[in-house]
């Protein structure tokens, strides 16, 4: 796979760490980590053949997305690879408050657990955007989809290490108004977004969080 690997640390010292699973290792993808033309995942779950759809905190439970043939829901299986293309609006339900929109495709990858009864992984890799390339937070009218607000961060200009921040913006500006969650068609009044990272939830958001 690769003809040359550069390292710079004494090769002792990282043999070990070759393992991408070993929690060592595991730490420092457990958000997302951007590393040249990728930016790569990893997160335990419960990842089993009685499927994904677990709902406790942290597990992956609705994945939706909006597509040409309107809202599509994947069910997450065993080393079932799913790729969210670019350009398409996802939520997972109870994980992020909001539809992220890439400029580059997305893939998913649940990997069962190796010693039974513990958790398995969840493997998310993305393209690193570049130039014009952006990632957007969106929300949509969960009643009738209709755009209600979004925020966008010109990833490839400004890096991948601002994500975190600029998501914690979007969700941000879409809270602040109530009048942001107001749908324009339909009039149905919308639930708060929230962040990734469930630390970082108001408790208004910690009760949206439970909504959807
Ligand atoms: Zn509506």
């Amino acid at each position: 796979m690769f003809t040359e690997i550069m390292i710079d640390e004494p090769l002792e010292k990282i043999v070990d760490d070759w393992d991408f699973f070993d929690d060592r290792v595991l730490k420092h993808y457990s958000t997302f980590k951007a590393t040249g033309d990728n930016v790569l995942g990893l997160r335990r779950r419960s990842i089993s053949s009685a499927g994904l759809n677990d709902p406790r905190k942290g597990n992956i439970s609705h994945h939706l997305e909006l597509g040409p043939d309107g809202l599509v829901e994947w069910s997450h299986s065993p080393l079932a690879v799913h790729v969210t293309t670019a350009g398409t609006p996802h939520t997972v339900s109870h994980n992020f408050g909001y539809w992220h929109i890439n400029d580059k495709d997305e893939l998913y990858m649940p990997i069962p657990e190796r010693v039974p009864g513990e958790m398995g992984y969840f493997v998310v890799v993305m393209g690193n955007p570049t130039g014009d390339e952006t990632d957007a937070f969106a929300w949509y009218c969960e009643k009738c989809l209709t755009l209600l607000h979004d925020f966008v961060y010109e990833t490839g200009r400004l890096g991948f290490n601002g994500f975190w921040k600029a998501e914690a913006r979007a969700v941000r500006s879409y809270n602040a108004d109530a009048a942001n969650r107001k749908c324009p068609e339909c009039g149905h009044q919308n639930p708060m977004g929230y962040c990734w990272n469930s630390a970082k939830d108001t408790p208004e958001e910690a009760a949206a969080r439970k909504l959807w």
